[in-house]
């Protein structure tokens, strides 16, 4: 058997020497072969050979003398453990070697054999040991990840080179200072903090993505996995931790995700994409209330190509196609390739559908002029379905199923063409529209007129205010009621100077009643939540009332409870302003939006006008005689003055006047009625029945 250990003696001391050999061998330790040298230089060239498991020396030989001797023996190596043998005289300079890395001394006199041997031993051992530890550390130093280990109350025991260049530390920062939660993003210190940790310290393993803060403040995506460590008996010692920058490896994901979701062929959104921009396209149209158009195309003749010219002469042709569709649309729109001679395009923010046809004749054009192909030119049709969002209620699906319903019949109305999914729907929408186009010219026109509906006073008869509605009077289609427009007004942002125009036209008009003698009338004028949203409503009644040398208090503004809803602060802040000026304000259609108390009390509101739904049933529906009833309870506790509205039956006023109303309007007492026959109703007055 080869002795396991290989150690170099250096003394020059044959007895010594002996003693050595004899006592090594006494105690049986075949373990330990003995090379002995009697000279420092023997000993540095023997070092120089060969590997030593050990040193054994005698500091004071021939050459050399107290810790030079081991000094030189430690230079040459550095990682053999050496072991001093010195006489009692020269302990203290043994002990200085000890200090300056030796393993341990012994003193020759009182020497015997197992304390030498168990010396050796464990040197050895030791040695061993802090060679293994090392490089073990000299891996983890040599990493690119960072490595860390904790205490359990979290103080850090150890953090790797790369730790500190990640983190931004400087080498040599004392690791006191370091907190390492504090070196994580927000979020992700959360996700250690309650989550990785506490799993580890349960399960033994957490392995996770978070991320760390470099020294520039950027986010380093890591990979992590925490272990935690316990002593054999189970008593958590520390928890160690080592996280990879995986940053690179998200950018590939990135881009993997990036060709999940276009056509590899034409770049185009793929069909999962499109879907998705189609989903969010018409959230933004309801919201905005804005027209969008989605058109499936299918080519007329690509099948031919592709036999005739083969694959890639094909692929070649759809990607000119993709580019030609997009040529054709505005940046924001989106052109996507659902697969085969399939694309489809999102036309968003459409005008009006003449806007949507130039674009169809355009794409239609576009398509069909020649592409050249392998060597001649080709001539691909398309057809085309479309289909229009917000028509009714419709879905992603539902609307790409229209689409590619219209495209069918596009197909089979002769190729080469495009048709819409529903032609009712489209005829209506192209009214709408062309509606919205005669309603912008409407007031220079002089198109619009206002009537006038009194509110009469159930105690004494009198008209108290009246409504403005405005009428217009179509030249083609007649009478249009303001159901149908004010709507459309809304939506295209004309209610902004349609609504001027009503409010300088009933305060002009109020003012020639009182100047015609009826000092004390008073007209009310509907503002839509959009008007209100869209102008400076105190700037505009305020020039408005100037203008027509009005005074405030003539003028009462009906808004909705929608309005309330929206920006109460903003809303509530305009309210006071036009309260101040001296107008007073009544809530419209009041039952019919979600009515909050809340709100009543905190705004500075006149009154209420009990909406004619409510109205219509009196007294026999027990339910509107209910709500009735309540508003009528609320308005009063809150000080507000209460008009019903659409009174037409003597039924109705008398329940009214039994529950306290203070004011009716309605065909029972008069329809609205023009300027001229108001007069004479303030002349003569309105019976009460
Ligand atoms: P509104 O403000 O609630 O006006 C009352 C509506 O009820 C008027 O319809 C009026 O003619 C009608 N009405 C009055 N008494 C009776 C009745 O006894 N029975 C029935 N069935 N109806 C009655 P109109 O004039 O068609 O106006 C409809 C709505 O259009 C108004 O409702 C108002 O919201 C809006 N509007 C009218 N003019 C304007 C305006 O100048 N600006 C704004 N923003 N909206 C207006
Ligand atoms: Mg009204
Ligand atoms: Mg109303």
């Amino acid at each position: 058997m080869n002795p396991e250990f290989r150690v170099l003696v250096l003394e020059d001391n044959p007895g010594d020497l002996r003693l050595l050999r004899e006592m090594v061998a006494d105690e049986g330790d075949m373990r330990f072969h003995l090379n002995a040298v009697s000279r420092l230089m023997e000993a540095l060239e023997v070092l120089d050979d060969e590997p030593y498991d050990l040193i054994l020396a005698d500091l004071n030989v021939p050459d050399s003398n107290g810790l030079d001797t081991f000094q030189s023996l430690q230079k040459s190596a550095p990682d053999t453990p050496v072991i001093l043998v010195t006489g009692n005289t020269d302990e203290s300079t043994a002990l200085a070697a000890v200090a300056h890395g030796a393993q341990d001394y012994l003193v020759k006199d009182g020497l015997d054999a197992r304390a030498l041997t168990r010396a050796m031993m464990y040197a050895v051992e030791r040695n061993r040991v802090e060679q293994e530890r090392r490089q073990l550390v000299a891996i983890l130093e040599a990493t690119t990840d960072v490595v860390w280990t904790i205490t359990p109350d979290g103080r850090t025991r150890f953090l790797n080179q790369a730790g500190h260049a990640v983190l931004g530390l400087a080498p040599d920062i004392g690791l006191a200072a370091v907190d390492l939660m504090e070196h994580f993003a927000p979020w992700a210190m959360r996700l250690v903090r309650e989550e990785a940790i506490p799993c580890a310290i349960r399960d033994g393993v957490w392995l996770g993505e978070t991320a760390l803060i470099g020294p520039d403040r950027t986010e380093i995506p890591v990979s992590q996995i925490i272990i935690a460590h316990r002593s054999s008996s189970g008593r958590l010692l520390f928890l160690s931790s080592i996280a990879r920058d995986i940053r690179e490896r998200k950018k590939t994901e990135e881009r993997l995700a990036r060709l999940a979701q276009f056509d590899p062929l034409t770049g185009l959104p793929n069909r999962d994409l499109f879907r998705d921009r189609l989903t969010h396209a018409m959230q933004r149209a309801r919201r905005h209330e804005r027209l969008l158009a989605l058109l499936f195309i299918d080519l007329d003749n690509f099948k031919d190509v592709n036999d005739t010219l083969g694959h890639s002469a094909g692929d070649q042709l759809l990607k000119e196609v993709g580019k030609r569709l997009e040529r054709c649309l505005r940046a924001e729109d989106t052109v996507g390739r659902l697969g085969g001679d399939e694309f489809t395009v999102l036309i968003e923010n459409l005008e009006s559908i003449e806007q949507l046809q130039v674009v169809l004749d355009k794409l239609l054009r576009e398509l069909s002029t020649g592409v050249p192909l392998a060597g001649t030119e080709v001539f691909v049709t398309a057809s085309i379905g479309a289909t229009l969002y917000p028509l009714g209620e419709a879905d992603t699906e539902t609307l790409l199923k229209q689409a590619d319903a219209a495209m069918y019949q596009a197909k089979s109305s002769g190729r080469n063409n495009y048709q819409f999914y529903s032609h009712e729907l489209q005829i209506r929408i192209t009214q709408r529209l062309a509606l919205a186009n005669d309603l912008r010219r409407a007031v220079e026109r002089r198109e619009l007129t206002l009537e006038y509906q009194p509110q009469v006073d159930v105690m004494t008869g009198a008209v108290t205010c009246l409504e403005a509605l405005v009428r217009w009077n179509h030249p083609r289609d007649g009478l249009i009621s303001p159901r149908v427009f004010i709507p459309i007004a809304e939506q295209t942002g004309q209610i902004g100077a349609l609504g001027d125009w009503v409010l300088r036209a009933a305060c002009r008009q109020c003012a020639l009643w009182r100047a015609a003698g009826h000092p004390h009338a008073r007209v009310s004028v509907n503002v839509s939540a959009r008007q209100f949203r869209l102008t400076n409503m105190v700037h505009i009644v305020r020039s408005a009332l100037d203008d027509a040398h009005l005074d405030a208090d003539a003028l009462e503004l009906e808004i909705t409870e929608g309005l309330m809803m929206e920006n109460l602060n903003a809303v509530e802040g305009v309210l006071r302003e036009l309260r101040e000026m001296g107008v007073t304000l009544a809530v419209d259609d009041f039952g019919t939006g979600y009515s909050s108390l809340a709100y009543l009390k905190h705004l500075p509101l006149h009154c209420l006008k009990i909406d004619q739904s409510f109205v219509r049933d009196l007294p026999s529906d027990s339910d509107s005689a209910a709500i009735a009833r309540s508003i009528l309870a609320m308005a009063h506790h809150l000080n507000l003055s209460v008009v019903a509205e659409g009174v037409e039956t003597q039924e109705q006023y008398d329940f009214l006047v039994d529950e306290g109303c203070d004011a009716v309007q309605g065909f029972l007492f008069a329809r609205p009625l023009s300027p001229l026959a108001v007069e004479a109703v303030l002349r003569s007055g309105l019976a009460l029945r």
